[in-house]
């Protein structure tokens, strides 16, 4: 261990708690807790793989984020030789119209999340509960929120809004656009491995059980496919995707579902998962035989097809295409799905770099530079934290 600060990084869902410990700038613990409230389990690593184990959690400890985090507090301690947490940088996945930019928290900044909840019933409150629980265990912390959102803050009014009357906009029904974190990762990975990518005209496809693709122009998001909650857009492993909102008003009056019978619909059992009724898990559709894991997949593929041609037209043109997300980063067959036949944009990769995930995947003649880029929404999380940290 050296002097530099210990900030813990947090990323708090509904039934899962995912943390990396760094110290300074190196991550040196990550892992989950997974199953809370029902078979709570912990998942662990060291950055050396000095250690690593995956057990059940007695079911006291994984009744809640708090009795979560208390049990997993002594595992980070005794790995940070005793050492004090100094700041816990939160994933907060909405940060409404008022937050361009991380936060400190405190109890005024936790009043105006809790307004955001109906915004974002399924992930805010669990964010939430990771805060006031951090708060509780790490009293003499810094607390830092970051907000999915806060990269589309400034994108081009037209991007913000629905044809909807002008006071629901007014109260909030906005386009907010989320995977911030991912975008803003891969921009400051473009400033200093690629210059020009990163001022041009840039589309990042974030691929993973969540999706998203966002046009960047000049480093500034100016649109992306999630909307007012993360089930707009491209379809991904149990969401939706773009819907008719037509077909929401048919399930609840011609079917009689209720608001929460199309809310686990759209968020649980959609997506891949519902389409193939296989799987919502990529590596288990590619490997299938069978003909609706590949209709699934070819429903994904044609929406990012689709998309990346909506962002090439509000873009006029596309200098680079980046790939990031567990799909996009490992699915060789998915990146070369998307990107056959785009001749018309001047975009075409090279099979082999494609097969090897090279960094630059482009053909010769290319005119897009087509890249695959891990993101590291953690590493993201950890900047802004010490950022904020810095400055207090
Ligand atoms: P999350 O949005 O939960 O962070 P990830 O970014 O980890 O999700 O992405 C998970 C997705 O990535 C899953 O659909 C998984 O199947 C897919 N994936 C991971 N590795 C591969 C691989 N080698 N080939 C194809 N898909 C993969």
């Amino acid at each position: 261990m050296t002097d530099a600060q210990t900030i813990l990084v947090l990323n708090s869902g509904s039934s899962s708690i995912k943390f990396t410990l760094f110290a300074g700038q190196d991550p040196i613990v990550d892992g989950q807790i997974s199953g809370l409230g029902a078979a709570p389990r912990i998942s662990l690593k060291s950055s050396q793989d000095k250690d690593r184990f995956d057990r059940d959690l007695g079911s006291e400890d994984g009744q809640s984020h708090t009795t979560a985090l208390a049990a997993l507090l002594p595992m980070l301690t005794s790995r940070t030789h005793g050492r004090a947490v100094d700041a816990v940088g939160h994933r907060v996945v909405h940060g409404g119209v008022d937050h361009a930019a991380p936060i400190p928290i405190d109890q005024a900044a936790i009043a105006r999340l809790e307004k955001l909840v109906p915004l974002a019933p399924l992930h805010q409150p669990h964010n939430l509960a990771g805060i006031e629980s951090a708060r509780a265990l790490f009293p003499d912390a810094v607390q830092v929120a970051c907000f999915d959102t806060a990269f589309h803050r400034h994108h081009p009014w037209v991007n913000d809004t629905f044809a909807l009357p002008r006071a629901l906009y007014e109260e909030g029904v906005r386009r907010y656009g989320f995977h911030g974190l991912s975008y803003e990762y891969i921009l400051s990975h473009l400033e200093a491995a690629d210059p020009r990518a990163h001022d041009g005209r840039l589309v990042v496809a974030h691929l993973g059980n969540g999706a998203s693709m966002c046009a960047i122009k000049n480093g500034q998001s100016i649109g992306s496919t999630m909307g007012f909650t993360a089930l707009d857009g491209l379809p991904m492993g149990t969401r939706c995707g773009q819907l008719d909102p037509g077909v929401v008003l048919y399930l609840m009056t011609a079917k009689g579902m209720t608001a929460d019978d199309v809310t686990a619909l759209l968020y649980t059992q959609s997506g891949l998962k519902g389409m193939s009724g296989i799987s919502q898990d990529m590596r288990t559709l590619q490997s299938s035989g069978d003909p609706d894991a590949k209709r699934a997949i070819d429903y994904f593929v044609f929406r990012i097809r689709r998309e990346l041609g909506a962002m090439a037209a509000v873009l006029g043109g596309i200098d680079t295409l980046v790939f990031t997300g567990g799909i996009g980063e490992n699915s060789a067959m998915v990146r070369e799905k998307v990107c056959a036949d785009q001749n018309w944009l001047g975009l075409a990769i090279d099979p082999e770099k494609n097969m090897a995930a090279e960094q630059d995947i482009s053909s010769g003649p290319s005119t897009v530079k087509v890249m695959v880029i891990p993101t590291n929404e953690e590493e993201m999380i950890r900047r802004h934290t010490a950022r904020i940290l810095r400055a207090l």
